[in-house]
């Protein structure tokens, strides 16, 4: 079929909106309706060239969601009809990590995807008759997509496409790292570095936990006016004073319980591990930091208990998780809405991208017709 779809055709230079063609699913793959889709900085990033792994050309795009409009031989999990959730990070349920129940990184389809194929090493897209290859396996910039069952989480139809949308990355990140991977306690103090979609996140999932006091910490005045009304009860301007010391100030010289870092800064990673408390303070680790970058850590921090992890996609098993905050939004006990700053169409995709570059508002939403 033919569609349009944002196109990255060289790296520095701005997507370029086009027809392209779709072919469609194959085994154990569906084919998507795309309705909205969230503009992130990992799309930038690569768009921008500086990601080492990045390729072009390449249809960019990862926040999708969407309706099943068809199914590829032997698909068991998906009907026509279903909304789903795009996942760059899939859950087959069947490999050795996902049947460990330890860990998010699923193993099914990681070689490929990387490098911009669907499972089978093949592309679905195509323009002109040569292969277009896909981004995150994902490639929702576009009105529809093609993608494996395993990548696709099935959601409740109540709610709306652009708040689930951005439950394909950022703010599942934040909130399924303050929920599931760092299990917030009731009564705790939680201090969050970094207040983009990632850190208002883990803000959020932290209220939801029952955490007492949420310290937010950021550059920007404005972030955190919308920590606060996302629930922070304090906030910390990180260029005005030392937040380090500022958070084993308002703790008895203690630190906080949990700490989470989303900058993707080492040396804000550093902050986050000295401000998390003696004993047993948990440190998670949600940012990505440049390649070759390291995290310095003084060994005295975790001799007296601290402790340190990290995940990708805040730790969500995509099909596991998504659904269940979807199943909250549903219920009224978890509100994203305030995240969508701007609605715009596939053909100013650029534009979002201006927005995302001069951090105006939160999240640029592409809606579909
Ligand atoms: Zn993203
Ligand atoms: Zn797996």
């Amino acid at each position: 079929m033919k569609m349009r779809a944002a196109v990255l055709e060289s790296f520095g230079n701005p997507l370029v909106v086009q027809q392209v063609e779709l072919a469609p699913p194959r085994a154990g793959e569906a084919l998507v309706r795309l309705k909205a889709c969230g503009v992130c900085h990992t799309d930038l990033y690569t768009a921008s060239g500086v990601d080492p792994s990045g390729y072009a050309p390449c249809v960019l795009g990862h926040e999708g969601a969407g309706v099943v409009e068809e199914l590829g031989e032997g698909v068991q999990s998906l009907q026509v009809g279903d909304h789903v959730v795009t996942l760059f990070s899939p859950e087959c349920g069947e490999c050795l990590h996902c049947r460990s129940g330890k860990t998010n990184i699923c193993l099914a389809i990681r070689a490929q995807q990387g490098k911009g194929y669907l499972p089978d090493g093949t592309t679905r897209l195509s323009r002109n008759g040569e292969p277009l290859r896909h981004f995150m396996g994902t490639s929702t910039f576009a009105e529809y997509t093609v993608m494996p069952e395993i990548a696709l989480a099935k959601v409740d139809p109540a709610a709306s496409f652009e708040t689930t949308c951005l439950l394909a990355c950022g703010a599942t990140t934040g909130l399924a790292a303050a929920i599931w991977k760092a299990e917030v306690e009731q009564g705790s103090t939680v201090a969050v570095f970094g207040c983009g979609m990632v850190g208002l996140g883990a803000v959020v999932g932290a209220k939801l936990r029952g955490a007492e006091r949420i310290i937010a910490v950021d550059r920007s005045p404005g972030r955190l006016e919308l920590a606060r009304s996302f629930g922070a009860t304090e906030v910390l301007r990180a260029d005005e004073l030392d937040p380090v010391a500022a958070i084993l100030d308002a703790t008895a010289g203690f630190g906080a319980d949990y700490t989470f870092e989303a900058t993707g800064r080492v040396d804000v990673m550093g902050q986050a591990v000295e401000a998390a408390r003696m004993g047993w303070g948990l440190c998670t680790i949600l940012g990505v930091a440049g390649r070759g970058e390291k995290l310095e850590i003084v060994p005295r921090l975790l001799i007296t208990g601290r402790r340190v992890q990290g995940g990708s996609f805040g730790g969500a098993r995509g099909r596991t998780h998504v659904p269940q905050l979807v199943d909250m939004m549903v219920r009224g006990e978890l509100d994203l809405d305030g995240f969508v700053s701007h609605r715009i169409s596939l053909d100013q995709v650029n534009h979002g991208f201006e927005l995302m570059e001069a951090k105006d508002g939160i999240r640029s939403v592409i809606t579909f017709p």
